[in-house]
């Protein structure tokens, strides 16, 4: 009887589609699950916010975002073109398999990665295949190998990367784009994060190649999660396609393109929030090593952490979870949980009750 009443296409009646991280209605929970910053959006958010006409909605927005688009190129030094503004970095990715992927072809990343992506992957009707990290969580050996095989249409890497924190240099990702055969995509949500001595700068990377883009988001650096913003970034040959054929035309409400613009304009606010949470992540790295977690350093708003000794990640984040600390857990067999880097005040709360589990429960 069931089959009758589905009107899906088959392939969308078979998956499962994407799980997005727990977001409970009790606010004293606290909340280390999906990586929102702990800091508040800058005061020239809340300032926009105030000054907004309400009447301003009676019309269509500008269609693309073009005064966010040319401060974002501007800041930046490339032309408004290679800029595509998209309703959060989630709309973005959809854009790019929309754009660049033919169903049936291959898409390659690395294992873990953004769980997102196999999800889109299987919407397009592509072929998924995902290469395990190596040790100390480099790339993997054989990707650009792999990708030339398979002719993949797609490479989707996370840097710095999620789950682990970690940062490919330059100079790898430079090595991979010039071998894949469809476009490489480098997902920078986190980048806003990452060490300003590390140097790193991908920007350089797209005036080499012609198939690098680059998703940037104003909900982890920016303090706007809530909010749905993101951009791309890449040659014109990459974004236009995407801009003038395949997103909705409205893509950016009215709203959005305005409050996007006074946060990013507030740069100085967004370097000190960013530069608080490297510090809270410096300071809570040092604090679970002490308590015997094994963990990398981090590049990211978040750490990717496994319990001391036989103690299971599972049963961690579930004793955190019943003191009312959210922290994610990956079934992923690498037996890690994933924390955000919260407020100083959460940091300590959560490595308070880490070493009360472990203590009460020395197993
Ligand atoms: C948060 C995130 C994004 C984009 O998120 P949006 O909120 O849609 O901008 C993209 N990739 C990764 C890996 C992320 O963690």
């Amino acid at each position: 009887m069931e089959r009758f009443l589905s009107f899906e296409r088959a392939h969308i009646a078979s998956m499962s589609g994407y799980t997005p991280g727990e977001q409970p209605s009790d606010a004293r929970v606290i909340k280390l699950n999906t990586n929102e910053n702990p800091y508040p959006p800058s005061p020239a958010v809340a300032e926009a916010l105030k000054q907004f006409d309400a009447r301003v909605l009676r019309k269509y927005p500008e269609p693309s975002s073009r005064d966010l688009r040319r401060s974002i190129a501007a800041r930046l030094g490339i032309e408004d073109r290679e800029v595509l503004l998209t309703n959060g970095g989630d709309e973005l990715l959809r854009l790019v398999f929309t754009t660049f992927c033919e169903p049936g072809s291959w898409i390659l990343s690395t294992a873990p990665t953004y769980s997102l992506y196999p999800v889109l992957a299987e919407l397009q009707a592509c072929q998924w295949k995902s290469l395990p990290l190596e040790q100390g969580y480099s790339l993997p050996g054989g990707l650009a190998g792999e990708a030339a095989r398979l002719q993949a249409s797609l490479v989707l890497i996370v840097n710095p990367h999620a789950p682990t924190g970690c940062l490919f240099t330059l100079g790898e990702l430079s090595k991979l784009a010039a071998r894949v055969p469809g476009v490489l995509l480098i997902d920078e949500a986190y980048v806003d994060f990452v060490d300003p001595d590390n140097g790193y700068n991908s920007l350089k990377l797209i005036a080499q190649h012609p198939n690098v883009l680059i998703l940037r988001t104003f909900s982890k650096g920016y303090s706007l999660a809530g909010l749905r913003l993101g951009f791309g970034l890449g040659r014109a040959s990459l974004i236009e396609p995407m801009a003038t054929k395949v997103r909705d035309s409205f893509n950016l409400d009215a709203l959005a393109q305005s409050i996007g613009l006074a946060a990013w304009e507030d740069e100085l606010y967004a370097k000190e929030t960013t530069g608080a949470v490297r510090q809270g992540r410096s300071r809570l790295t040092q604090g679970l090593r002490d308590l015997g977690f094994q963990l990398p350093d981090s590049q990211t708003n978040f750490v990717y952490a496994r319990p001391p000794g036989d103690f299971s990640a599972l049963a961690m984040y579930e004793s955190l979870k019943s003191a009312g600390i959210l922290v994610r857990y990956f079934e992923d067999g690498n037996d890690r949980l994933r924390i955000s880097v919260g407020t100083e005040d959460e940091n300590q709360g959560l490595l308070k009750v880490c070493e009360q589990i472990l203590t009460s429960d020395a197993r």
